[in-house]
């Protein structure tokens, strides 16, 4: 962003001004910087990135220019996830909680793109679900796709709006609200941000996070653990909003260690702890997180723990426990002609959930009974899974792995018919279907990417 294009709202202008007084004119300077490039690496592929650290996230890392993230395979492969360096913080609540150490239930109830979503799904227990909800129709099928890319398969997409959720009372163990808010703090990357910006739309705000609270408190169960966070600075919809809950419900404000060199700000507001970033102290966008603890005791939903997946036929789960790392602790399901993998100890969970809310995925889709064929679902050439010693390969040059990722026509020569994964840095991209004389491209119509080679 040049100078010229700045055009900070004044109200914003002279709060700001008031809040940081002597630290005003290096917040202003900040605004007027390019935003830092970061992303995060995902642990299970084996791929790394290398950049500088960011200090509160194991496998987050800063990168000194910005690719062109399209048109670099190993993105559509799900090895990294591009996001602002502040939003990792949210590592630092789930580790110092002690919360990735036993098995849990996570509702991360505003998920799309899938920022926090990937990042949770890292970062969790192997025994813990995942229910990644987002209230867009259309927003909740790019968070579906970026987790698919993703791999981690405890998950349950869903779309459905907070209010839902009041009918899974008590059910889950840690609840993150990454609230839609006025978006300050991504003035200086999204110049739209700015132009929607009023004193107005920060009040509508703050109710609607208050809405939001209101309607997804009774799914924590008693102790859980509630995260909350935005991407603006202003008190109304941060630590005024939490100090707000405060006083509807019993619960406790907990405290983060930070590091002083960290450049966070805590901020102490009544009975509540925030966590506070400005682009002038770290190297990211401007943040917001706090936790608290529910105080109050309250009835779990009951779940009926004898509804059983649905197993596909003996012959079919013998043939498919081959296309899976560690089976004996893996489930399928078969809902029609599709069969999904449950990770065993969550399969409950899976199929009540069914009942309850509206799901647009669930565990990872392993193949499609044609039949009596197995087509393989792109989602299994991407989880982390995905037995690859069973299926045969072919490694794909950057231009090659570019256009399958465009879904053109790929001509390979010296593989037996069947399907075949195509892998890039031997990443999984996807599938091929090789037949006599040709091979049809699996890769979601969808997804494909729209881009030549040379943007401009
Ligand atoms: N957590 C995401 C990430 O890390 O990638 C970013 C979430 S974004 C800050 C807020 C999300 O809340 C958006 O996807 C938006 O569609 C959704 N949203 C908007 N209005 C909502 C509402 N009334 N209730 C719940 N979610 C809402």
């Amino acid at each position: 962003m040049t100078e010229s294009d700045i055009k900070i709202p004044e109200d914003f202008f002279l709060r700001m001004k008031g809040t940081l007084q002597s630290a005003f004119p290096d917040f202003l300077k900040s605004l007027k910087e390019t935003s830092p490039i970061s992303i995060r690496q995902n642990q299970y592929k084996n791929f790394s990135i290398e950049g500088e650290s960011v200090p509160w996230c194991k496998t987050g890392r800063h990168l000194k220019t910005r690719p062109v993230f399209t048109l670099d395979p190993a993105l559509h492969a799900g090895a990294y996830y591009v996001q602002e360096a502040s939003s990792m913080f949210l590592e630092q609540a789930i580790k110092q909680l002690d919360l990735d150490k036993k098995p849990i239930r996570v509702l991360d109830l505003c998920a799309a793109p899938g920022g926090k979503s990937t990042h949770l799904a890292g970062l969790l227990h192997e025994d813990s679900l995942l229910v990644s909800n987002e209230v867009i129709r259309t927003r909740a099928s790019i968070l579906d796709e970026n987790l698919t890319k993703w791999g981690v398969g405890n998950v349950v997409i869903t779309n459905n709006d907070p209010r839902d959720f009041e009918n899974l009372t008590g059910f889950f163990d840690v609840i993150v609200v990454d609230a839609p808010c006025s978006g300050e703090g991504l003035f200086r990357k999204d110049h739209e941000a700015m132009t929607e910006w009023s004193v107005n739309n920060v009040q509508l705000s703050a109710k609607r996070q208050q809405r939001i609270l209101t309607d997804v408190w009774p799914a924590l169960r008693s102790d859980g653990i509630l995260i909350y966070s935005t991407c603006t600075y202003n008190s109304l919809e941060n630590e005024e909003n939490m100090q707000w809950l405060t006083e509807q419900h019993k619960l406790e404000s907990i405290n983060l260690n930070i590091e002083s060199e960290w450049g966070i700000e805590e901020v102490k507001h009544k009975n509540i702890i925030g966590y506070r970033f400005y682009p002038h102290h770290v190297v990211g966008e401007g943040f917001f997180l706090s936790v608290v603890q529910k105080q109050e005791s309250i009835e779990p939903v009951s779940i009926n723990k004898k509804v059983a997946p649905t197993l596909p036929a003996k012959k079919i789960q013998e043939q498919l426990s081959h296309w899976v790392i560690d089976p004996d602790h893996y489930t399928f399901h078969q809902h029609n002609d599709l069969i999904s993998l449950f990770r065993k100890s969550l399969a409950t969970d899976h199929l009540f959930l069914y009942r309850k809310l509206h799901i647009v995925n669930s565990g990872t889709a392993v193949a499609t009974l044609k039949g009596d064929k197995l087509i393989p679902e792109h989602a299994m050439a991407l989880s982390t899974r995905l037995n690859r010693e069973r299926f045969q390969t072919a490694e794909l040059n950057k231009t090659d792995a570019l256009n399958f990722l465009r879904k053109e026509n790929i001509h390979l020569t010296g593989h037996t018919k069947g399907y075949l994964l195509v892998t890039n840095q031997n990443l999984p991209l996807g599938w091929l279907n090789v037949l006599d004389n040709r091979s049809n491209n699996l890769y979601p119509k969808t997804w494909r990417i729209r881009m030549g080679n040379s943007p401009v």
